[in-house]
């Protein structure tokens, strides 16, 4: 579903990814770990085209994003392209970025209505499975500024469920939720990787990778350090780097 090969990144000066490759196949969870600012965020925006990369390349689904070979040489796709290729790519942040006037509701109607022009009586109907999903069937009226952390953000995560995706980028979902409420937005992510979604989860919560992750990658100072199962690298890392972050963190 993801097949990066030696993505590089700049920010001026700050060479961010220094050749990233890795590969997810459908319907697998991985967890990417690390520490702040080793590039984690960086690679997911890559991904989803919210960043263009300088060098190397990545296939979602078989499809190599952001260019098109033509005449033997790459062409860079018009927006239009770029918008269609995202669409299939739901993203969740950190921060919940839900549209604070709309209710649950309409937040989740949104995008299926506008981007996918669903009826709006299909739209609604879906938006109301997706929002029981999530464990919210009795907050589809309510305002995000009436909701917990935890609340608003398993809306984000129907919110985006709700554009039909094949692939699923979470940046840090639960960093931002006070501790009592990160369980439940968890619990959602464990149902959604049941349910055969593919994942790509940066999080610092290693028990949910360990427990939900088949693929682990520590990254440190934007390259990929180690990749494994959970127990390779959450249990028995090969690399000092990937030690020293693990005791840290837990
Ligand atoms: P992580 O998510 O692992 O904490 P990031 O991908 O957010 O790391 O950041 C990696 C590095 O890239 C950091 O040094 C950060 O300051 C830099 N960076 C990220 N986004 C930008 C940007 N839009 N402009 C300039 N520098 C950025
Ligand atoms: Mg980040």
């Amino acid at each position: 579903m993801i097949k990066a090969v030696d993505v590089h990144k700049h920010f001026g000066s700050n060479h961010v990814l220094k050749g990233i490759s890795l590969e997810v196949a459908a319907g697998e969870v991985l967890c990417v770990i690390g520490p702040s600012g080793s590039g984690k965020s960086t690679f997911l925006r890559c991904v989803n085209q919210l960043e263009t990369i300088d060098d190397g390349a990545v296939w979602v689904d078989g499809e190599l994003i952001g260019y098109e070979e033509r005449d033997g040489r790459l062409h860079q796709l018009s927006d239009a392209r770029i918008a269609r290729q995202r669409r299939p790519i739901g993203m969740v942040f950190q921060r919940f970025n839900l549209f604070p006037h709309m209710t649950a509701l309409e937040n989740v109607v949104e995008g299926p209505i506008r981007v996918l022009r669903e009826s709006r009586d299909t739209a609604r109907t879906r938006a109301l499975e997706l929002l029981e999903r999530v464990g919210l069937a009795d907050k589809a009226g309510a305002y995000p500024s009436t909701l917990s952390g935890g609340q608003q953000q398993r809306v984000a995560i129907a919110r985006a469920l709700a554009m039909r995706p094949r692939l699923m980028l979470f940046d840090e979902p639960t960093s931002a939720l006070d501790p009592e409420l990160v369980g439940d937005v968890l619990a959602v992510m464990r149902d959604l990787a049941a349910s055969g979604m593919t994942m790509v989860v940066v999080t610092h919560e290693l028990g949910f990778a360990k427990e939900v992750a088949n693929q682990v990658v520590f990254m440190d100072e934007g390259r990929v350090i180690e990749t494994g199962t959970p127990d390779q690298v959450l249990v028995n890392p090969a690399h000092e780097r990937t030690k020293t972050f693990l005791s840290a963190v837990l």
